[in-house]
This record gives C-alpha cells, structure tokens and sequence, in this order.
C-alpha cells in the first residue's frame, strides 16, 4: 500500500483512504464512509479525489460515524461495497444492484485491485464489526478504532504491519470524570466499548517492530481526550517524541503518508 489518508476521524464521522499503483493500474479503497455525500465530497476534493474514483468501500460496522452515506455512494457511482453479513443484516438489509455488494467475514482476504484486505473480528457493541489489515505486497497498514477490549485474535491480526492507525478514544481520568451519564461512561469504558489511550499503547507495546514506519492515533473523543494525552500515550511505548504520532482529527483527518 503506497499511501494513506483520512479524511477525518472520530465520532462524527470516519473515513480513511488508500491507495496503491501498480504499473499504470491505481487502487483505492475507502474504508469506513462516515459523512454525508457532499461532505465526503468536499473531504476527497481535498486530496484532489472524488468519489467515482474510489475503487472498493469497505464498511467496518453499522454505526452512523462509520456507514454514513456508503449505500449512496455505492448506488450512485457503482463503487462495490463490502461488509459482513451481520453489519448488513442490522442495516435492514438494503438491496443493491447485482455485484455491488459483497459479504466480508474474518480470516477471509478479499483482493481489491492489487490491494489484499484482511479483515479481523474486534470486540465493539454491533452486529459483526470488522477491523482489517490492507496489504499490496510491499507495505501493510493496520486499521483497529471502535474495539472495547483486546484480544489475542485482533493482536495477532496487527503484527507486521508498516503503518498502524489505532484508535486512542478516550483518556480514562477524563472520561471518569466527565459529564456523561454513568450508563454512556459504561459503555464507552466497557469492553465492547472504545479503546482508552492506555490500551490502544499496550496493542502498540505488541505489534511494534523495526519496520513500523507511521503511528496514528484515531477515533479520539472530543469530549474525553486531548491529542496531547493520546499522542504522549503511543509515544511512551515508541520511545519517541509525542510529535512523532500522527493524529487524526475529526475535521479533517491527516494528510497523505507514504509507505514507499
Ligand atoms: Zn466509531
Ligand atoms: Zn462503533
């Protein structure tokens, strides 16, 4: 995977874009969708795209911040769409046109292009969430936000990879804390929750490597999180300045980042 993006993160809306060429051929696949289509316009017009240029979406769960308008965008542009079965199923099982939409489930790669997908199960409060690795043969970026808990399949899923974007939600004084009522405290916090910035550094501690090239802190919580607490987090474990994680905002995500 030569290089990726986002076009913006966290509770309002989540969209992290790929790319890769090969020859003369380009694949991009946009994971997650979370915006409304003229907004998810204005954010590929950007980085110079648009949305009959994406070549796959990828769809992690049924959430608004995640499916936002993929179903449009599907129908309207003929962009295929993947997601588990579960994550369809709780959406109400909306018909598409025929081979526009296709079931992903864990531990089954999907080729887009010369892109390799590997989606993995995550624990988080929805039908069937997937979290994936995408693979070119050259680079490998992993994708984990929206998991309450580790587990040694979504570890396991994550080694190797060059890039590692990873939810840091919330920081757990901060949420504790907070103003939110103590049954949203419960589920933010719980185990089919969101990551806390502690724990997203402990999936850092086991899937770091010398060949790990770009760290993004993700899915922060506006309400109870600070970039600075997220990023000093992944740092600790990385042994660098805080200014070496990458953070993705809710507006406007961050900017390219090569792989090779
Ligand atoms: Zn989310
Ligand atoms: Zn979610």
């Amino acid at each position: 995977m030569r290089r990726f993006c986002s076009l913006g993160s966290g509770s309002t809306g989540n969209a992290t874009l790929v790319e890769t060429v090969d020859g003369a051929r380009t694949t991009r696949l946009l994971i997650d969708c979370g915006f409304t289509q003229r907004e998810l316009e204005a954010r590929l017009a950007r980085v110079g795209l648009d949305t009959s240029r994406l070549d796959a979406l990828f769809i992690t769960h049924e959430h608004g911040d995640h499916i936002g308008c993929a179903l449009g965008v599907a129908r309207r542009h003929r962009v295929p769409l993947w997601m588990s079965r579960g994550t369809w199923r709780a959406l109400g099982a909306p018909e598409l046109d025929d081979g526009l939409l296709h079931f992903a489930r864990d531990g089954e790669a999907i080729d887009i292009g010369t892109l390799r997908l590997a989606p993995y199960t995550v624990p988080h409060d929805a039908a069937e969430p997937l979290q994936l690795c995408v693979d070119d043969g050259r680079a490998r970026l992993g994708v984990l936000t929206d998991a309450g808990s580790l587990t040694t399949h979504l570890l396991a899923a994550l080694q190797r990879c060059d890039a590692l974007l990873l939810e840091c939600n919330h920081d757990r004084a901060m949420l504790a804390a907070s103003s939110y009522p103590a049954s949203l405290k419960a589920r933010v916090g719980g185990r089919l929750g969101h990551l806390a910035n502690d724990s997203a550094a402990e999936v850092l501690a086991a899937c770091r490597h010398d060949g790990l090239r770009h760290v993004v802190a993700a899915h922060l919580s506006q309400q109870n999180n600070q970039p600075a607490l997220a990023a000093a987090a992944l740092a600790t474990v990385l042994g660098t300045a805080a200014d070496d994680v990458v953070i993705a905002n809710a507006r406007s995500g961050f900017g390219w980042l090569d792989l090779h």
